[in-house]
């Protein structure tokens, strides 16, 4: 042990003013530089730790494959999981290349997604499926809530701090994650006349999207918000990650139908006419559709890669409940079988629920409430009971149990 009229070696504390000193062979040392050298060692073993993982540790699926994969979760919109598994195989493509540090390298730009689609029809289910396959962190934002800077509402850096949150802080694995930016179509130019209030939550914001989605390093509050103006800023280079958007774009149908009826003129045109399938007007969309709903060229062309998801009908919504790989009746004869009870559900009953979803307009965010309310009662009254082993959900009993259910009563999640 030290003795009194020893200090530091290292901050030259004297003993008195240390809660520790430990003696060395010509040195002492203080807990404060112990604590501060832990610190060091701590820091320099996550970082050579992060430059030994910053290659890409997944193997790339070619693009035939990742389609192979979202088949197993998204139903229907073949045209959108096309066009999804090629984007997303050339950036993470990209992103290994340039991780080889090639010399005579092109550079290739990054592709974010636009994906337009009425809500409900699997969106954020395409985003999320593709982040958790490739196994990198992915956030969602919600655009409506954010605004321009100093206004109230959200920066839009707060979607960095939830992709920081979900990579549990790891800056190297943010940074070449997937972000879901739901409701983009909420932030459109609220006209076309410049006027004299500001547009804070539309354009203005759309301003500030564009920093991020074109790639730069972006000074990032951990926690979020604006609410802890103390709280020390992460970097984060956009670069890498993958931005996609969504949105409903209610009525752009009919900016679509009048860009075509605008161009279809002359005798070539007339021929085309005939093939517009004026039903599913969102196969046309193009990226003037975009900028004439009201988004900015520029964000038009930060979101080069333009798909679109079809509504979906009655067999679709039927193919939801029982063929993903985690549909809804597979995970509920799952949470049956594990108290010991058989569950099984009549083509006829799921119908019903499918039309009822349907009837409430709640699409297939309806389905999981709708099974949820079939299915309480039964929860509560089967487990631990021996002479319930076995249930099947007929229609009759789909129906005893939504008859006194109102639309209003369903939990949309
Ligand atoms: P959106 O983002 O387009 O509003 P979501 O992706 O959040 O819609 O879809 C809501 C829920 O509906 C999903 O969690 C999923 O269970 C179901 N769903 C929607 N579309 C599909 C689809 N094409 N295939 C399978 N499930 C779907």
């Amino acid at each position: 042990m030290a003795k009194s009229n020893d200090r530091c070696s290292f901050c030259g504390r004297p003993k008195e003013e240390t809660n520790i000193l430990i003696a060395g062979m010509d040195a002492h040392i203080c807990d404060y530089c112990i604590s501060q050298a832990k610190l060091i060692v701590d820091e320099e073993f996550q970082a050579r730790h992060e430059d030994e993982e910053s290659d890409l540790d997944f193997d790339l699926l070619k693009p035939a494959e990742i389609k192979q994969y979202l088949d197993e979760y998204v139903i229907g919109q073949e045209e959108a999981k096309r066009v999804l598994s090629v984007a997303v195989y050339n950036h993470y493509k990209r992103i290994s290349r340039m991780s080889q540090s090639d010399e005579d390298s092109v550079e290739i730009e990054k592709s974010n997604i636009i994906i337009v689609g009425e809500t409900g029809t699997g969106k954020t289910l395409l985003a999320r499926t593709i982040a958790r396959m490739l196994r990198v962190p992915f956030a969602i934002a919600d655009a409506t809530v954010l605004t321009e800077a100093g206004y109230v509402g959200e920066d839009v850096e707060s979607i960095l701090s939830r992709l920081l949150q979900a990579s549990n802080y790891d800056v190297k694995q943010a940074e070449r994650g997937i972000v879901f930016i739901d409701e983009i179509d909420k932030i459109a130019r609220k006209s076309d006349n410049p006027s004299i209030t500001r547009d804070v939550s539309g354009e203005g914001v759309q301003q500030a999207l564009l920093k991020l989605l074109e790639g730069a390093t972006i000074n990032v509050p951990p926690q979020g918000g604006r609410k802890h103006p103390e709280q020390k800023m992460i970097q984060v280079d956009t670069k890498n990650i993958l931005f996609m958007a969504g949105g409903a774009f209610d009525g752009i149908d009919k900016k679509i139908a009048s860009r075509l009826r605008s161009n279809v003129v002359g005798y070539a045109a007339s021929k085309n006419r005939e093939t517009i399938d004026r039903e599913h007007l969102l196969q046309y969309i193009a990226p003037q559709d975009l900028k004439s709903f009201g988004l900015i060229p520029e964000i038009v062309g930060r979101l080069p890669v333009l798909s679109y998801l079809n509504p979906l009908d009655k067999e679709a919504l039927t193919k939801i409940l029982t063929e993903p790989r985690n549909a809804l009746t597979k995970q509920f004869e799952k949470l049956f079988e594990l108290d010991g009870i058989e569950l099984s559900f009549d083509k006829k009953a799921l119908e019903y629920i499918v039309d009822k979803s349907i009837e409430f307009k709640l699409g297939a965010r309806g389905l999981r409430s709708l099974m949820e309310a079939v299915l309480t009662d039964a929860m509560f009254e089967y487990p631990g009971n021996p002479l319930k082993d076995k249930l099947r959900i007929t229609k009759s009993y789909a129906e005893k149990k939504l008859t006194k259910i109102s639309a209003q009563k369903l939990r949309v999640a």
